[in-house]
């Protein structure tokens, strides 16, 4: 069994001469600890760095993301996926200041209330911004420890426990992010590199040979296809209508153009018929003839694929003329923007690249063809 004290000493020796030098390590505070750990959470440091900096210069404190619209929110989260996330910390920002005080709390199981804290979160907060002395086991750790423990798939409370064991009383929370980021550069998922790992004399797995087979990969999920016909309206004035996602689940309360699931197999014409039911559904009748002269009407353009973690969804959007009149008629069940507004509301990735193919086909190119 590995020695704590050792391994301690070996794993933050190395984090202390190799940390990388990430914007979430200087001029900590308890909001800060908990917006880069909403971030890192299924993202990569490198990727979240930029959107980090900017959500400190847009949301500084508690009170500023408390008093934040969910749109703006969602704005300055766009592109980094995951919205609930988004949802969930500025949620959480409500509740620190309504119910807290303004002060998040310093106890793992109060933080385990708060939205979208979990485990590991809670435990990566209390020891980071708090110095409580808890783990806190991302799926990095895991890895770690399934290799030095040589377990193929530790249980959740194994790997606690394990980590419990090792984890340095006086720096919990250095130890914590040394064990992450001994897993995000040095024990890494395929290329783990032995050669230079500080704790290689603790590791049963390299001891056995069999660290490429720690841990036994899970069966693989099947991948559900979805495929939608979205209904992009577009008036003479190069306006379009985008409908707001329901409140809870997959890209909640985000924008997008109105859409409709179909057979994956669907053809051109279903997918128009789809798309113009799902315009009806919102009263917009898309037979009205375009006032413009730029935009050809029924236009299908071409199909955006976006992978989701369970899902590979297929989106088929067709450009359908409406009157100005059409439009405004439901702009109460929606919200009709010019498309160069487009970029300026929080719109998942695959409608993003949607209205950007709207735009270059207004501007005179682009589109499949005429349905
Ligand atoms: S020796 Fe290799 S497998 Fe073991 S913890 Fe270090 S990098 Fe990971």
């Amino acid at each position: 069994m590995t020695r704590p004290e050792a391994f301690r000493r070996a794993l933050l020796r190395h984090f202390d001469e190799t940390r990388r030098d990430l914007p979430w390590r200087t001029a900590r505070t308890p909001y800060r600890v908990l917006v880069s750990e909403f971030m890192l959470q299924q993202t990569r440091a490198q990727t979240a760095a930029p959107y980090y900096a900017r959500w400190l210069r847009r949301f500084p404190g508690w009170s500023a993301l408390a008093d934040a619209s969910r749109d703006d929110v969602l704005l300055a989260w766009k592109g980094l996926g995951y919205y609930a996330r988004a949802a969930n910390l500025h949620r959480t920002a409500v509740v620190v200041r309504e119910r807290h005080g303004g002060c998040l709390p310093r106890d793992p199981s109060v933080l385990k209330t708060l939205p979208g804290v979990g485990e590991y979160t809670a435990g990566a907060v209390a020891s980071i911004a708090f110095g409580a002395c808890v783990p806190a086991v991302d799926g990095n750790v895991r890895r770690v420890l399934s290799r030095l423990m040589d377990a193929p798939r530790p249980s959740p409370s194994e790997l606690r426990v394990e980590a419990a064991r090792l984890l340095d009383p006086k720096r919990p929370g250095d130890f914590n992010e040394a064990l992450m980021e001994l897993g995000a550069t040095v024990c890494t998922p395929r290329s783990p590199r032995c050669g230079v790992c500080p704790v290689a004399d603790c590791c049963r797995a390299l001891a056995a040979g069999t660290v490429a087979e720690r841990p036994a990969l899970r069966p693989k999920r099947p991948v559900r296809h979805v495929a939608y016909a979205v209904a992009v309206a577009v008036d003479g004035q190069g306006r379009t209508l985008v409908v707001r996602r329901p409140e809870k689940g997959l890209l909640a309360g985000m924008w997008e153009f109105p859409s409709a699931e179909i057979a994956d197999s669907g053809s051109g014409g279903a997918i128009e018929a789809a798309a113009r039911a799902r315009l009806a559904g919102l009263g917009v009748g898309g037979e009205g003839a375009m006032s413009g002269r730029r935009c050809r009407p029924s236009v299908r353009l071409v199909p955006v694929r976006h992978a989701f973690t369970h899902m590979q969804a297929t989106y088929h959007p067709v450009v359908l003329p409406c009157t100005t009149r059409n439009l405004a008629a439901v702009a109460k069940s929606g919200l009709v923007v010019r498309v160069d507004e487009l970029a300026g509301l929080a719109l998942p990735v695959a409608q993003q690249k949607i209205g950007e193919q709207l735009a270059t086909m207004l501007a005179g190119g682009g589109g499949e063809g005429s349905v």
